[in-house]
């Protein structure tokens, strides 16, 4: 939850007023859509609500934490646990499979290791890749790719999935099929996702649709 929150940034002698007073909440088990023109403040807005960055004024919750008092080192513990990220250009490590970069996302939860392998599986199956698990990101197409960061990024069970433009890179049936998994995501992992997005053909799978314009919630 976020309430009356305010983001400037300083570059050089100007100063930009990015969020101009926010207040918006997420629902469990929902699909919560950001629109709105490119600078208008939607990564800025998912970055504060994931414990990423802070606020200049108001109050930032997460379930009852308050990442706007909290300092860098309590908000990553807790967005490591119960939280996720996707980004636009999936970072996974070139180097390591499919599998090995989704094991990642335990090995930084600190979770215990005898569970590792059934749960890296499980997410690997959600997401369909069961095949492709031996797979470096360069031998995946950038959907499969997309699919695994967002194996990685649920396989801790956060209760929270962020998403900055998941589809932004991918052609409208792989943006689909990532619309697919994320729907059948929120139903079996309890996961409550919020995602940025430019793409309209994708916002009808949304539960609530949120525009920005200009650092404010129209
Ligand atoms: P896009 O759709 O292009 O990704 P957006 O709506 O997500 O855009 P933001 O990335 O939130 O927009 O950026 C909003 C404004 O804040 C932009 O003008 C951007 O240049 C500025 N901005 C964002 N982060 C910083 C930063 N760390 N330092 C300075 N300016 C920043």
């Amino acid at each position: 939850m976020v309430k009356e929150v305010e983001r400037t940034f300083q570059v050089g002698s100007t100063k930009l007023h990015v969020l101009k007073g926010i207040s918006m909440s997420l629902e469990p088990k929902q699909l919560v859509m950001l629109r709105g023109r490119s600078g208008s403040g939607k990564t800025t807005l998912l970055n504060l609500i994931g414990g990423l960055d802070q606020p200049d004024k108001g109050e930032v919750f997460f379930h009852n934490y308050p990442f706007h008092l909290w300092n860098d080192n309590q908000r990553t513990e807790v967005r490591r646990k119960e939280i996720g990220f996707i980004f636009q250009s999936y970072a996974l490590m070139p180097l390591l499979s499919a599998y090995e970069n989704v094991e990642l996302g335990l090995r930084m939860a600190n979770s215990p290791k005898a569970l590792w392998k059934e749960r890296v599986l499980h997410c690997l199956d959600m997401v369909g890749l069961t095949k492709r698990m031996h797979h470096r990101p360069y031998e995946m197409s950038g959907g499969e790719q997309q699919r695994v960061a967002i194996a990685k990024a649920i396989v801790h069970r956060p209760s929270l999935l962020l998403a900055d433009e998941p589809t932004a890179e991918l052609d409208s049936q792989m943006g689909a099929q990532i619309m697919s998994v994320f729907r059948s995501i929120i139903d079996t992992e309890e996961v409550t996702i919020c995602m940025t997005t430019h793409d309209p053909t994708i916002l009808e799978v949304a539960d609530h649709v949120l525009e920005m314009v200009d650092g404010r919630i129209k």
